[in-house]
């Protein structure tokens, strides 16, 4: 059912972790859910992720591509 899924970035955080990973089934049916691949909250549908995709300009995918890989190191205040 969801092994096969796919992961992908989503311009809009996860309003749970702010998490910008998130995965959709491999089908991506219009109404599959897609899920944070951190927290596993559904953000929205798949319909609206492509929307969301679709309007994000591509140098701005890149900065979000950065924000993800800062996000992964610890978080501290003194960097
Ligand atoms: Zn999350």
């Amino acid at each position: 059912m969801s092994d096969f899924s796919v992961e992908f970035r989503m311009p809009k955080g996860c309003p749970n972790c702010g998490n910008h990973m998130m995965k959709v089934s491999q089908a991506k049916q219009s109404d599959d859910g897609v899920f944070c691949t951190s927290c596993n909250t559904e953000v929205c549908a798949w319909d609206q992720a492509e929307r969301i995709l679709d309007e994000t300009p591509r140098s701005e995918s890149e900065q979000l591509i950065e924000d993800v890989i800062n996000n992964k190191k610890p978080d501290s205040d003194d960097e």
